[in-house]
């Protein structure tokens, strides 16, 4: 089956500083693919090549197949079709929860609000948040906002969502209402590339563990494997230091 999303050689500078040196990933259907790497190592901006949002310096880009380069990419209809959540929520604070959600169903893509609205609404009771529809986001716990910016991107309807650390500015009590429903979002099936620290979280969840360190691919497999035998030094150190903080919660 051809990937959804496949780079090939992909580098990325800033300032003369070379961020990405020769990334290779590919996101299959249904696949989720966990990201794991020390601060710094170029974990974010590879989620932004993924979804277009930073332009590469080398290297292609393709999309079911298709190499986007150059003039005429029809980069809107894309972006639509791969939903990205950060670590902070950025929903509107002067807009409620609804009008956040169908800022883009309804301006960017010209979706009737009858229709729309009730897909957001499906969306709300499937996170626990019905209630909370005609809320502002300054009424709303971290927890509370970061589930609705996946609803929001989610009412996109998406083919593959991508997560930039979500849960690194929660409250502990927070993070885990927002991985259950990243865990339930994998079950049914969404493709998703996910930048965790969460690593019982990652554990469970991914098909294919992606380990960079300074820029590059240094590992990538099987969870299993990874996060009881990985092959690398440097992975090793990195789990260790969890691990110890892991002890340390008890
Ligand atoms: P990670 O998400 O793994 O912590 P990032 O992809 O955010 O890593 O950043 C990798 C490196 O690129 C860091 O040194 C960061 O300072 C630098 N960087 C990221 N984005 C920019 C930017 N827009 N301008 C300049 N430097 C950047
Ligand atoms: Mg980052």
């Amino acid at each position: 089956m051809e990937p959804i999303l496949e780079l090939r050689g992909l580098r990325k500078s800033f300032d003369g500083h070379e961020v990405l040196r020769g990334v290779d990933l590919e996101v299959r259907q249904g696949e989720v693919i966990v990201v794991l790497g020390p601060s710094g190592c170029g974990k974010s901006t590879l989620l932004r090549c993924l979804n277009g949002l930073e332009p590469a310096d080398f290297g292609t880009f393709r999309f079911h197949g298709r190499e986007l380069t150059g003039r005429g990419v029809p980069w809107r209809e894309i972006r639509q079709k791969i939903g990205m959540v950060f670590q902070r929520y950025e929903l509107f604070p002067h807009l409620n929860v609804l009008d956040n959600i169908l800022l883009g169903p309804l301006k960017v893509q010209r979706r009737s609000r009858e229709e729309a609205q009730a897909q957001a609404e499906r969306l709300l009771e499937r996170v626990g948040l019905s209630a909370k529809k005609h809320a502002f986001p300054r009424q709303l716990s971290g927890g509370q906002q970061q589930r609705i910016a996946i609803v929001r991107a989610l009412c996109m309807n998406p083919e593959v969502m991508l997560f930039d650390e979500v849960t690194a500015a929660l409250d502990p009590e927070m993070v885990k209402e927002v991985l259950e429903v990243m865990l339930g979002l994998a079950r049914q099936g969404m493709t998703m590339v996910i930048v965790t620290h969460e690593m019982g979280f990652a554990r469970a969840v991914a098909d294919r563990v992606v380990f960079m360190d300074a820029g590059i691919i240094a590992e990538e497999g099987d969870p299993a494997v990874f996060f009881t035998k990985p092959q690398t030094e440097r992975a090793q150190r990195f789990l260790d230091q969890f691990l110890t903080i892991e002890s340390w919660r008890g």
